[in-house]
């Protein structure tokens, strides 16, 4: 496996608030990795400073050996990581086939999707019989899948999923995780930064146990599910 993400003494500032005190994490090409903690332990922020959209105080982001801290959102959209943000953000006053259409601004070659409707529509298969239809009309749950869908249309390397288990019910949050896993098996490097940690310690190879800004913990996926700690302060015991 190569690197393909190294987060390195990151620190976030929201004015005098020090929300990101010194993270550091890898992701390898492949992998599903993910960030698990409660709420305002400052996941959306570290995800928000990868994809360009705050900008750090310390630290480094490196892509593909490349210092992202350089580089402007659209810019780092371009090099191959695509985020799904938190509450999908999906474009309601447009339909789904729009709203996928959207996810491809960054890319050059808009002409043909035809190709890339088939693979996401495989992932997604509940997206097709609706491509037509307003997607501020849909449930929570398609809604979801078409934010998965609009980030899969930039055609990245390494997908961002902020909390996509959010207000979703149990059945959907097993449905849309096995949809994260189907991707994560074509190729598709995921971060996944998650409060259902049951769930994400489930599909996930490695985790990051965040806590105020901090890594508490970190380690094998399986590993840290059966450490009581864990299971304590996110497994409900
Ligand atoms: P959640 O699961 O609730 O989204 P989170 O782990 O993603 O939580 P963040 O949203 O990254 O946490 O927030 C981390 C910390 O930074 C919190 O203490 C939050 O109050 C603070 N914070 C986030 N955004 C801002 C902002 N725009 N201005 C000031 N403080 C902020």
């Amino acid at each position: 496996m190569s690197e393909m993400l190294r987060v390195k003494d990151l620190h976030v500032y929201y004015d005098a608030i020090h929300a990101i005190k010194g993270v550091s994490f890898d992701v390898q090409e492949g992998e599903i990795v993910t960030l698990i903690g409660a709420n305002g332990a400052g996941k959306t922020t570290i995800l928000q400073a990868i994809s360009g959209l705050l900008k750090p105080k310390e630290g480094e982001i490196d892509f593909l050996g490349e210092n992202l801290l350089a580089l402007p959102a659209h810019t780092i959209v371009r090099r191959g990581v695509a985020q799904v943000p938190e509450g999908r953000r999906i474009f309601s006053q447009l339909t789904v086939q729009e709203n996928l259409e959207m996810g491809a601004f960054s890319r050059k070659d808009t002409r043909n999707f035809s190709k890339d409707y088939e693979m996401i529509f495989e992932h997604l298969p509940r997206l097709k019989e609706r491509r037509k239809q307003m997607a501020g009309t849909l449930s929570g749950g398609e809604q979801q899948m078409l934010a998965i869908g609009r980030a899969l249309m930039s055609k990245p390397k390494m997908l961002l999923l902020d909390e996509p288990s959010m207000g979703l019910s149990p059945i959907l949050v097993q449905e849309i995780f096995h949809i994260i896993e189907n991707v994560n098996k074509t190729g598709m490097t995921v971060l996944l930064v998650e409060q259902n940690a049951k769930m994400a310690l489930k599909i996930a190879s490695r985790a990051y146990v965040l806590e105020t800004g901090k890594i508490a913990m970190s380690g094998d996926a399986g590993e840290l599910a059966k450490d009581p700690k864990v299971q304590e302060a996110y497994l409900g015991g």
